[in-house]
């Protein structure tokens, strides 16, 4: 008996070590990795980018010496992962860091600093366990398990299909991007951005936290609206199904097809340039204007 009780003592001790530990390795090989971040950027990444991402066309070399480093960051400071026998290759792992970043490039400081691991499935994957606390509370348990582009549990794990992320790549004004949408809840979760469940007071870290919640559940309400009266829309009805889903489509949406959605909500457009420091629409402008092409007007 006492023998049972020491080993059920020893593997607890190890596994609270394994716990305790766990952060500190990772943020040493953070550390390390960071140190070897530093490093030049790869001459073929900028032409692997116009060819794989054609989105990152639009971006002035500033930004796209900025995005190419943040990618570098966060290529080498986290845990990538190949699933399901996928060799994860570099240009797969740039394409996915790009658009990531594509959305922190405006944002001061570290990109995603709480994101450790990023796991990628060949296809569209079956998830075993649910492990986001927000689909705990709000999804139909029963409707489980349902094949799945991606998923950011807000525990530093985001898990996406390549498939799926390369067609998105490929079109970069569908309003569909993986990518996109699963950095989006990332930082949903890291500014509280959408609220994590019904109990729980929720405080947005924004300049403005009553402003942004206002805005952001005026503007879903009136998807919802526009969903159940079967309007046109620039936004998928998925994003209808809750705030946080809505967020994260509504981040497609203003990086891929920013006039039209200036258009059809204007105040979810300023609300999000107010977020990203971002405005893709007069990036679309600009290029407009170089060509001679008339811009917006507002
Ligand atoms: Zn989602």
């Amino acid at each position: 008996m006492d023998e049972l009780l020491i080993g059920i003592g020893s593997a607890l001790l190890l596994a609270a070590g394994f716990f305790v530990l766990r952060p500190l390795l990772l943020s040493m090989a953070q550390n390390d990795a960071r140190r070897q971040a530093a490093r030049p950027i790869p001459a073929q990444w900028s032409s692997l980018l116009d060819t794989a991402a054609p989105a990152m066309r639009h971006l002035s070399d500033e930004q796209r010496t900025l995005l190419l480093r943040a990618s570098g960051e966060l290529i080498g400071t986290r845990h990538w992962e190949g699933c399901q026998g996928l060799v994860l290759t570099e240009e797969m792992q740039l394409i996915i860091a790009a658009h990531a970043c594509l959305l922190t490039l405006a944002i001061p400081g570290e990109p995603f600093p709480g994101l450790r691991e990023i796991l990628v499935y060949p296809a569209t994957f079956v998830p075993r366990t649910v492990r986001d606390p927000r689909k705990w509370v709000w999804t139909n348990e029963r409707d489980r398990p349902l094949p799945e582009l991606g998923e950011s549990w807000g525990n530093g794990i985001i898990v996406i299909s390549w498939d799926a992320v390369s067609e998105g790549a490929r079109d970069p004004s569908d309003g569909h991007n993986v990518v996109l949408h699963e950095f989006a809840h990332e930082l949903a979760y890291e500014y509280d951005l959408t609220p994590a469940g019904v109990d729980r007071a929720w405080k947005p870290r924004v300049e403005n936290p009553d402003h942004w919640s206002s805005t952001l559940q005026r503007a879903y309400e009136r998807l919802d609206a526009k969903v159940a009266a079967h309007a046109a829309t620039v936004m998928s009805e998925y994003g209808a199904t809750d705030i946080a889903e809505f967020f994260a489509v509504a981040t497609e949406v203003f990086f891929e097809r920013p006039e039209e959605l200036d258009h059809e909500d204007p105040e979810l457009y300023d609300l999000l340039c107010t977020f990203y420091r971002q405005d893709p629409a007069k990036h679309l402008m600009k290029l407009d204007s170089a060509s001679g092409l008339t811009g917006r007007k507002r």
